[in-house]
């Protein structure tokens, strides 16, 4: 398991390419600024092809809703049931539950 510590970025990062804007999440990621994902292991799957993290704050879409300000950071908030985990930032304290089986 990565350490979210080791993702934090301050700019984009030019080895990713951007995603482009879908459907109400037209506003730049503020943690992984359009990427989607952060490069942990750059170049581990060859020239180019890196070992990847998916963006937590915008779900790996690189980009959110206009509405959110907060560069979410993500906690395991323990497990609510079958495959299912709360997670809860621990900047806005925003909750989610993700299913871990699908
Ligand atoms: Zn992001
Ligand atoms: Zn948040």
């Amino acid at each position: 398991m990565a350490d979210y510590e080791s993702t934090q970025l301050s700019e984009r990062d030019p080895r990713l390419a951007k995603k482009t804007p879908q459907g109400c999440r037209t506003k730049e990621c503020p943690r992984c600024f359009g990427n989607g994902s952060f490069v942990l292991r750059p170049d581990s799957y060859g020239p180019g092809k890196h070992f990847e993290q998916m963006c937590p704050s915008c779900w790996s879409h690189g980009y959110v809703l206009e509405s959110q300000t907060c560069a979410h950071e993500w906690k395991a908030g323990g497990n609510v049931g079958n495959c299912l985990n709360r997670w809860v930032c621990v900047r806005c304290n925003e909750r989610r539950v993700v299913d871990s089986s699908g």
